[in-house]
């Protein structure tokens, strides 16, 4: 059988306290009511007027001539790739990124590019390990077409690119004429720790997309950017790869209740975040990557206990967490509160004593 999410054991109790990924908030009561409100159309005919404020609302926030609607980050990943290059393309990326180890190998498959991977600590890389990748253009060697980001690194630890980082790896991009894209499925979460507006944090890139299904809360949905004619582009490989919808402000509804309510609290997950990252710390034995925004990456080993283990006698006692890359993620986001943050504490420290 494919290896599927973990199903709890049985007789687990139920999860009271979620700390398994932003992707399992719920909509909320708010969230649900503009729905319902929500104005429709059919979005594939060009016709849904919540659609279309979503992504007029996106593409001036992140400062790009058109942005798209689509059912998910994957499928902006997948589309955007798809729409810079073709097949035999390269595409330079870290090689802790989401489009080589989560996506079910869609890049072989779809787009046909094949993907570098590149090195560096917590999912960044330097301009000069960009550079030691730039291969000769000779009939040997694959076209290099693409530089691919992500802000912030997810399994690199949630770490927010130092902008002058980003900026110099781009220009890299620019003297080889190479296009660049951002996965910014949690872009927001580095905005608000940042300070940084979303469209100088990303104007160096040719395309960017933010996912409202992490610690925005929203039920689906992702927002791909760029310039017209990469939309116009773009579009077409969403209607070949059935990504147009139709009533699909139902959906947009809540992105645009994410954008008007859940953006600037982003930065009470990144303080819990904080304060869970604090308390771990002075469990001795564990070893804790300090937090830039919502993830916190914790190794429990010297603590006496592996990543898994944790992992089951959390969620035996009602907590959901997750071990990843050989180390236990913590992901706070709005259906985490700070009393569940102590809670989670106390119960690692007792775990780990006994
Ligand atoms: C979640 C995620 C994606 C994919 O988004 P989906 O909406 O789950 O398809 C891509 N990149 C990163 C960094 C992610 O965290």
């Amino acid at each position: 059988m494919v290896h599927a999410p973990p199903r709890p054991p049985a007789g687990a109790p139920p999860v009271r306290i979620n700390l398994y990924s932003d992707t399992q908030t719920r909509p909320t009561r708010a969230m649900k009511e503009a729905m319902m409100a929500a104005e429709v159309g059919d979005e594939q005919f060009g016709d849904d007027p919540t659609v279309t404020a979503l992504c007029d609302r996106m593409a001036a926030l992140m400062g790009k001539e058109a942005a798209v609607f689509l059912p998910s980050g994957t499928m902006c990943n997948v589309i955007a790739i798809r729409t810079h290059c073709r097949h035999g393309d390269e595409v330079l990326a870290h090689e802790t990124s989401h489009i080589l180890s989560s996506e079910g190998g869609t890049h072989a498959s779809l787009t046909g590019v094949q993907i570098h991977p590149l090195q560096g600590e917590y999912g960044l890389f330097t301009e000069a390990t960009l550079r030691a990748a730039i291969r000769p253009r000779t009939r040997y060697a694959p076209p290099q077409r693409l530089l691919e980001v992500e802000q912030t690194a997810n399994i690199g630890g949630g770490v927010i690119w130092p902008q002058a980082q980003l900026d110099a790896v781009v220009a890299v991009a620019r003297e080889q004429g190479w296009a660049t894209h951002m996965d910014g499925a949690r872009l927001m979460n580095a905005v608000v720790a940042s300070g940084i507006p979303a469209a100088e944090m990303v104007a160096g890139f040719d395309s960017v997309w933010l996912d409202f299904t992490k610690g925005l809360g929203a039920p689906l949905g992702a927002v791909l950017c760029g310039s017209a004619d990469f939309v116009d582009q773009a579009w077409h490989w969403k209607q070949r790869l059935g990504g147009s919808m139709r009533q699909a402000g139902i959906c947009a509804a809540a992105c645009i209740h994410a954008l008007d309510h859940h953006v600037e609290r982003l930065a009470e997950d990144h303080a819990n975040a904080k304060a869970l990252a604090r308390g771990l710390r002075q469990i001795p034995g564990i070893v804790v990557q300090e937090p830039d925004t919502n993830l916190v990456f914790f190794d429990p080993r010297e603590a006496g206990m592996a990543p898994d283990a944790l992992v089951a006698a959390l969620r035996a006692e009602g907590v959901q967490i997750s071990a990843l890359g050989g180390r236990v993620r913590a992901c706070l986001h709005l259906d985490v509160t700070e009393a569940m943050v102590e809670e989670s504490l106390g119960l690692i420290r007792r775990i780990l004593a006994r």
